[in-house]
C-alpha cells in the first residue's frame, strides 16, 4: 500500500468503528467514543503490528494472527476498550496480553505510563522491540504470567485484561488504585465471554457491569505447582 491508500484504508477503518459504536450503543452505553480515543486510533500504525503477509489487511476492522495462536484483537473492540476506560493524561495503565503491542501503543497515545505483560516470551520480545522502534518510549513490557499483574508498580488508575479469565484474578482487583477502571473479557471461549467494566470506589468497593459479548483468546492457567 502506497501512503494515499494507507490513509484511505485508515479513515475507512475509523468510519467502520463510528458505525459499530452506534450499532452496539444500546449494549455498551457509548453512543460516540471520545475525540481523543478516535485520534489515538487515527494515529497508530497498524500495519507495523500484524504479520507481513496481512500488510493489505491491515486496517481491515476484524482480529487478525499475530502467530504463536495468538490474535491482534478487532480494532473496534481496541476502541472500545480503551474509551470505557476513560483515560487522562496522567494515568498509569497495566495491561494483561501484550501480544503484538497495538493496544499498548493506543494506551501510550493516552495515558503517562504503560505496563505491560505478556505470557509468550517470543511475542513480549518482539512487542517490546516494535514499540521502542516505533517511539513508544514509555511503555514497557514484561514476560510474566498476568494473573500476578505488576506489584512494584501497583496501583493502576486503569487496568485492561486483553485475554480471557473465566473469573477475574483477585491479584489485579487488589492492583487497581481507588477511583480505577478496568475492563476484561470475562468467560469461557465455548460458554461465551462478556467484556465487563469495573471501577473501584471509596474502600475498594467494587462494581461492574456487562458491556458487549466477546471472543477473545483464553488467558492462559498459572502451571500448576511442582509435586
Ligand atoms: N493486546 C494484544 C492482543 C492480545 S491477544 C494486541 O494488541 O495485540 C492476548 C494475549 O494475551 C496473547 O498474546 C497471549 O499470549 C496473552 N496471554 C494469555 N494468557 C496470559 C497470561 N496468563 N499472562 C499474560 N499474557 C497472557
Amino acid at each position: 500500500m502506497n501512503p494515499t491508500e494507507q490513509e484511505l484504508a485508515r479513515n475507512r477503518l475509523l468510519e467502520e468503528i463510528e458505525l459499530d459504536t452506534r450499532d452496539t450503543s444500546h449494549m455498551t452505553g457509548r453512543e460516540k467514543l471520545s475525540d481523543r480515543v478516535m485520534a489515538a486510533m487515527a494515529k497508530v500504525p497498524r500495519h507495523e503490528f500484524v504479520l507481513p503477509e496481512d500488510l493489505p489487511l491491515a486496517y481491515i476492522n476484524r482480529p487478525r494472527g499475530i502467530g504463536h495462536g495468538q490474535t491482534i484483537s478487532q480494532p473496534f473492540v481496541v476502541a472500545l476498550m480503551t474509551d470505557l476506560l476513560d483515560l487522562t493524561p496522567e494515568d498509569r495503565v497495566l495491561e494483561i496480553g501484550t501480544g503484538s503491542g497495538y493496544q499498548a501503543a493506543v494506551l501510550a497515545e493516552l495515558a503517562a505510563r504503560i505496563y505491560s505483560v505478556e505470557v509468550i516470551v517470543e511475542l513480549a520480545d518482539t512487542a517490546r522491540e516494535r514499540l521502542r522502534r516505533l517511539g513508544y518510549d514509555h511503555v514497557e513490557v514484561r514476560h510474566v504470567d498476568g494473573h500476578g499483574g505488576w506489584p512494584e508498580e501497583a496501583p493502576f488508575d486503569a487496568i485492561i485484561v486483553t485475554a480471557a479469565p473465566p473469573r477475574l484474578p483477585e491479584e489485579l482487583v487488589a492492583q487497581l488504585a481507588e477511583g480505577g477502571r478496568m475492563v476484561a473479557p470475562v468467560g469461557h471461549r465455548i460458554m461465551g465471554q462478556e467484556l465487563r467494566l469495573y471501577t473501584k470506589g471509596p474502600e475498594g468497593a467494587i462494581r461492574s457491569r456487562g458491556v458487549l459479548p466477546v471472543a477473545f483468546v483464553p488467558m492462559v492457567e498459572k502451571a500448576a505447582p511442582r509435586t
